[in-house]
């Protein structure tokens, strides 16, 4: 059983509202069933994610960050960081996300993190993989987590008020199009569905989702012996 492999605590780091439910969100339900703690930092809101002219970036950031949380109380999740970076603009912002990052890994002590894949591939199979604030927070994160949290000359600052080094034992990358490790999702489909289904303003609620979301999950598992499965590549410290 796969699932085994994940170490709590488990801290999961992404992007946008809803990349959690659309990669990963049956895992963190099996986890949780399995009495793990498990949060969620969202480091942007979403707060570009429309197509609507009359909606400003204020407020389709308030609904999608509702919608994040009742996704994640569906799932088990009971705390949700949202770091409020601008949709679309990570790349602009490495620094100062990685040094947030290194603070929220030295304070959550997580043993391990699922994040996205920096290196997903050439996004011949999901252009979603390659799009600039994944694949900018995959490095960022991975940085944090192996380089900068464990080491004390990294951001002393943090030390100075209270922080003690960390370091983190395994990241899960999602949407990565090289996934070694598979978790079994179809005992708690539904779960994985209603979180998913949550986030309405970007149109995860529409019937052909559930059709869209078995032939991903069945790709995975196919791969691995299962009838719908989430993927991760496993990105060990050197
Ligand atoms: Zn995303």
């Amino acid at each position: 059983m796969t699932i085994e492999r994940f170490a709590g605590p488990i801290l999961v780091i992404v992007a946008h509202p809803d990349d959690i439910e659309a990669h990963c969100a049956g895992t963190v339900a099996r986890l949780i069933e399995r009495g793990e703690q498990v949060r969620y930092v969202l480091v942007t809101s979403g707060n570009r994610g429309t197509d609507d002219r009359t909606i400003t970036a204020e407020a389709i950031a308030v609904r999608r960050e509702a919608e994040q949380l009742a996704a994640a109380r569906i799932a088990g999740v009971e705390e949700v960081r949202f770091l409020g970076y601008d949709d679309s603009d990570l790349l602009f912002h490495a620094p100062r996300l990685r040094e947030d990052l290194t603070a929220i890994i030295r304070e959550e002590r997580p043993r391990t993190i699922i994040t996205h894949d920096p290196y997903p591939g050439n996004g011949s199979l999901d252009s979603c993989a390659i799009y600039p604030d994944h694949t900018t927070l995959g490095l960022m994160t991975f940085q944090a987590a192996y380089l900068c949290s464990p080491g004390p000359l990294f951001y002393p600052e943090q030390l100075q008020n209270g922080l003690d080094p960390h370091r983190v034992e395994m990241l899960y990358l999602i949407m990565s199009d090289r996934p070694d490790t598979f978790v079994e999702i179809e005992s708690v489909w539904n779960t994985r569905m209603d979180a998913l289904r949550q986030h309405k303003s970007q149109g995860r609620d529409r019937p052909e989702m559930e059709t869209f979301f078995q032939r991903i999950t069945s790709e995975l598992g196919a791969k691995s012996g299962y009838q719908f499965a989430e993927g991760f590549r496993r990105l060990a410290p050197s």
